[in-house]
């Protein structure tokens, strides 16, 4: 980082985007959860954080009584949404953004990473936008990471809100089977061909200054990974905790069960195009 970490305070980035840290660092959130405000008259707050009273008074005393006119989820992950009631109580916004999670079973999406309250007053569509005075906000859609994530565009100055889609200061989490590799791929292509963006502020990590080839780099990386995997099952390296220790060489340990998920992504991206098959825990090349 080459940021400090005022946990609380509120930097101003530009003329009409500020960002408050909440005090949420861990190994998956850097230095925590930065929560943006965009405007001056009035303001959206782009993913409100965790629920914990001292942001949750930082977010006011930042807000400072102007009228908020939404509360915006990039997507639901515990670090991201469960501020977004407390919030609007005391605000009286409306939540607005990302859907949440259907979930038909009981299964592995409802993990403790997901924010099972959250209950949006409504969702926008990809495309669909929310103004306020000399603001604009256009939803991007952009799963993957979460099948419900989103991004939003600022459309005044050229600014992207990327969530954990693309972060700051480390590769994103695509963890199965709500993450999904094809369509992380699929939506940092579309951030490819949005030539418009300037700079993308991440809710983790630094703000990114040179998107595209940032984002060219993403993809070359997670191709590097594919490659990497389709070596190791040449050499009939076949299970995830053995291709883990082969691709992450010194990755902190606290981090393994992440490499594993977004290891497992891209063997069941794979097996969808046709190129690897499981037998139980174990992995081979498909025959031709
Ligand atoms: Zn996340």
């Amino acid at each position: 980082m080459t940021d400090d970490a005022p946990t609380g305070l509120a930097i101003a980035l530009e003329p009409l985007v500020m960002r408050v840290l909440a005090g949420n660092p861990s190994p998956y959130t850097a230095t925590g959860t930065q929560t943006y405000l965009v405007g001056t008259e009035d303001v959206a707050v782009i993913d409100p954080g965790p629920d914990e009273p001292a942001h949750l008074a930082a977010l006011l005393a930042a807000i400072g009584g102007r009228p908020v006119r939404a509360i915006l989820c990039t997507h639901t992950h515990r670090d991201h949404s469960p501020a977004a009631p407390a919030l609007k109580r005391a605000t009286g916004a409306p939540v607005i953004g990302c859907a949440p999670l259907a979930l038909d079973d009981s299964g592995p999406r409802a993990d403790a990473a997901f924010d099972m309250a959250y209950a949006p007053d409504h969702v926008l569509a990809d495309g669909e936008q929310l103004a306020g005075q000399g603001w604009t906000l256009t939803a991007v859609a952009t799963p993957g990471h979460t099948s419900n994530h989103l991004c939003f565009a600022l459309e005044e100055s050229g600014a992207l809100f990327t969530g954990d889609h693309v972060m700051g200061w480390s590769t994103t989490v695509v963890a199965p089977p709500d993450g999904n590799m094809a369509d992380y791929m699929a939506s940092l292509d579309k951030l490819m061909g949005r030539v418009q963006d300037r700079i993308y502020y991440p809710a983790h990590g630094d703000p990114v200054e040179n998107p595209h080839r940032f984002v060219r780099g993403l993809a070359g990386h997670r191709k590097q990974r594919e490659g990497q995997i389709l070596r190791l099952l040449g050499e009939r390296i076949g299970t995830v905790p053995a291709m883990v220790e082969r691709m992450y060489v010194g990755l902190d340990p606290r981090l393994h069960g992440a490499a594993a998920r977004s290891v497992l992504a891209h063997l069941l991206d794979l097996e969808t195009r046709g190129r690897v098959v499981p037998s139980g825990d174990v992995w081979a090349l498909r025959q031709q």
